[in-house]
């Protein structure tokens, strides 16, 4: 059986192709998310790299900020339950699962089967979100997937108190013409974002195992940053940006059995 996950973030489109609920077959991820050609793109070539045709899916599954755009889904289902799954796909034991997308941060608990308990989510401000990250590369001129390297050198992470990211990107600035060295700049930047989380994750008790999901899982800066500010391991996947789109491809397979 094959089960196709979509997940329309507000940055990125992932696909995945699962066979049988337990073999990923094919993946695609483009940038662009809700509104852009990204959802289409990733779809067409998670297919096309599974070397099948549309009609040999049997079920697609829909999930993310977009999903309701999915016009042909045969399920809807929020991102909480997907990020639920994906994360058992991987890990059996995880009880806390912290998503930090594009726009948003949340923190789900599970029960023993994996199934979502309760969650708590801030969406109401940029900062402890990927955009934070993603507006702070731009001002540094730098990619993204550099963060993880770069904050490594730092030996006296800069102080970036604003919880504005406004204001947070003027102190960056400012830093900068200081000249604070990059890689303390960054691990400030990562300090914060791990701050803001860790407020949003201590309002629910943390049951081990903690796991990360979502894009800025990737970020090693502020997955170390957390740990510390939490005092526990974090466990990660390479592919935790896919985690909801996988997630997605496991609920259909579960309700294809
Ligand atoms: P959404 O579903 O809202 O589009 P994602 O879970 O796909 O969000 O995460 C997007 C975020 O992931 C980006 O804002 C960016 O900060 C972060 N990100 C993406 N790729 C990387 C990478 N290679 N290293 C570190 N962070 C990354």
């Amino acid at each position: 059986m094959l089960t196709l996950g979509i997940d329309i973030g507000s940055t990125t489109s992932k696909c995945v192709v699962l066979k049988d609920g337990k073999d990923i077959v094919s993946e695609a991820l483009y940038i662009g998310g809700i509104g852009t050609d990204g959802p289409m793109s990733a779809r067409k070539e998670a297919i096309e790299k599974a070397g099948v045709a549309a009609d040999d899916i049997d079920t697609v599954v829909a999930t993310g900020y977009g999903r309701n755009r999915v016009e042909d889904a045969d399920y809807n289902v929020s991102e909480l339950t997907c990020h639920a799954f994906g994360t058992k796909f991987f890990f059996d034991d995880v009880h806390t699962i912290i998503d930090i997308g594009g726009q948003d941060a949340k923190v789900i608990s599970l029960n023993d089967e994996g199934r979502m308990k309760e969650f708590l989510m801030n969406d109401k401000c940029a900062a402890g979100t990927g955009r934070f990250l993603d507006v702070m590369a731009n001002v540094l001129q730098i990619d993204i997937a550099d963060i993880s390297s770069i904050y490594k050198q730092a030996t006296a992470p800069a102080q970036i108190s604003s919880t504005c990211t406004v204001f947070a990107e003027s102190e960056v600035i400012s830093q900068l013409a200081n000249g604070t060295p990059l890689p303390d700049i960054i691990a400030g930047i990562c300090d914060s974002v791990a701050s803001r989380t860790a407020s949003l994750v201590k309002r629910i008790p943390i049951v081990p195992s903690v796991c990360m999901s979502g894009g800025v899982a990737q970020n090693e800066g502020v997955r170390s940053a957390l740990e510390k500010n939490l005092g526990c391991e974090i466990k990660f996947s390479e592919k935790s940006q896919l985690f909801g789109a996988i997630g997605a491809a496991c609920y259909g397979y579960d309700k294809l059995k």
